[in-house]
């Protein structure tokens, strides 16, 4: 887990431990002593399942790759995360991802607990045929630990609707008579999966900046006003300019949320910038997102690269380096590529005045402090990117129903229950000293430690 998930926690149960209204019955040692245990249980996973797998080549070569499922914390219910396949994942990235994923959970009300998984590879190496046979090994060496009411595994970083086919598939044939529908989430619609899964993170997470922006901030004014973040008179009286938008990332979160911001009539905002895992496209009179989404859909998800591509598109777009997205002179940069992007030696030129985490912990501790401290607005990663897991978790449901819910109610539920987080949460940034981040994290760890407690697993 990495320091920043781990301080924040330790963080908000200092908080707590000295707010003696929360868990009023616990005084004095027996105070101390359950939250020492909440600690160790917050702060470490369950368990750690680690194996080589191990499979034949097309041309016959063996290759043996490290793949992991961290089961974090089930005490609200089994085990959910996600599959990252990626060649920089590591058991310690996993273990901080599973965290992330119970404290998001506990944060939205979703009646799961927090896991991750990973394989070491970059599946752009591999044939059709060797990703088929890599998933089902993955299940076959994890199918003991997973499970529709153990541990829920979904899509990440490298893997999508085709891998959770081919893995439910795998569970089914290992587990013949039992209920596997809700093995997985994720799916394609016609295996059992749910409308609208495949663009939730992303709209949830565009949810998020517009609610944010819109249906908080600029009820809240005055407050804001009196308050003295430098960017709040930009950000809200942007002076019939639209806002500007760079998006990190042309994946399943960042394709979707430019296009939510491209289409999207509430807000005044045009996405000047976006990136992938070669290139930045910049424009700073707005950026034809539907051509380049029908671009990458043509080019195994790369944007063009070339002046000669972004003809064939008909986009008017500027090439410049992969990371010169992050600090291009926008109002809001939206992250929605890997953890660690923004870090020490960048944080001082990010100009952007709100960051919206699609990624899961993309910004470092110290760029964090830095630039909260200078006025930033971060919506954090487990409030802005729980759309996926929250439609996880209706596909899940309606796995057990087989009743199948409308995209239109899909999209009702979906953003209903980011609206009460949100509505839950966001008064409290202005009346409390903590940042977002930790008034997230606060609240999560509340849920937890009182659902510990009642379950008596702190003595
Ligand atoms: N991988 C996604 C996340 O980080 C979705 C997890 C899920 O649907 O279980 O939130």
């Amino acid at each position: 887990m990495t320091s920043q998930t781990k301080e924040i926690i330790q963080a908000s149960l200092d908080a707590l431990l000295d707010d003696k209204t929360f868990l009023p019955d616990l005084q004095g040692e027996m105070r101390k002593q359950a939250f020492t245990s909440l600690t160790a249980i917050l702060s470490t996973p369950n368990h750690v399942h680690k194996s080589f797998l191990r499979i034949t080549l097309k041309d016959g070569g063996v290759v043996r790759m490290p793949s992991f499922r961290v089961q974090h914390n089930n005490s609200l219910g089994p085990y959910k995360g996600g599959i990252r396949f990626h060649e920089s994942v590591n058991e310690e990235e996993v273990i901080n991802l599973a965290s992330l994923m119970t404290l998001k959970n506990a944060l939205h009300d979703v009646p799961f607990g927090g896991g991750k998984g990973g394989i070491v590879l970059n599946p752009r190496d591999y044939s059709v045929t060797e990703l088929y046979l890599i998933a089902k090994k993955y299940v076959q060496y994890f199918s003991e630990v997973i499970g529709p009411d153990k541990d829920i595994p979904a899509p990440d970083v490298g893997s999508g609707e085709r891998e959770m086919d081919w893995m439910m598939a795998e569970y089914k044939s290992i587990r013949p008579g039992e209920p596997y529908r809700g093995s997985f989430t994720g799916k394609s619609v016609i295996n059992g999966g749910s409308l609208g899964r495949r663009e939730a993170t992303g709209k949830g997470v565009y949810f998020t900046f517009k609610y944010m922006l819109y249906d908080f901030l600029q009820e809240q004014k005055t407050l804001l006003s009196k308050t003295d973040n430098i960017f709040a008179e930009t950000l809200l009286d942007h002076a019939g300019r639209p806002l500007t938008m760079a998006v990190q990332g042309f994946g399943n979160v960042g394709s979707v949320a430019a296009l939510e911001a491209y289409h999207c009539e509430k807000v005044q905002n045009k996405v000047v910038g976006v990136s992938d895992r070669n290139v930045t496209l910049f424009n700073p009179s707005g950026l034809d997102i539907p051509a380049l989404i029908h671009f990458t859909e043509k080019n195994k998800g790369d944007l063009p690269t070339t002046n000669e591509q972004l003809a064939t598109c008909g986009v008017d777009a500027e090439i410049r380096a992969r990371e010169a997205v992050l600090t291009l002179d926008v109002d809001v940069l939206l992250l929605a590529a890997l953890e660690d992007q923004i870090h020490q030696n960048n944080m001082e030129q990010i100009k952007a005045k709100m960051i919206v985490e699609g990624a899961n912990a993309p910004v470092t501790k110290e760029a964090d402090k830095f630039l909260s401290d200078k006025g930033v607005i971060i919506i954090p990663d487990i409030l802005a990117n729980a759309g996926g897991v929250i439609v996880s978790y209706l596909e899940w449901l309606q796995g057990r129903e087989t009743q199948f819910y409308t995209e239109e109610e899909v999209y009702k539920l979906l953003f209903d229950k980011m609206q009460n987080t949100m509505e839950m949460i966001l008064p409290q940034f202005f009346g409390d000293p903590f940042p977002l981040r930790q008034n997230c994290y606060i609240h999560s760890v509340m849920k937890l430690s009182t659902v510990l407690y009642t379950q008596g697993k702190l003595w």
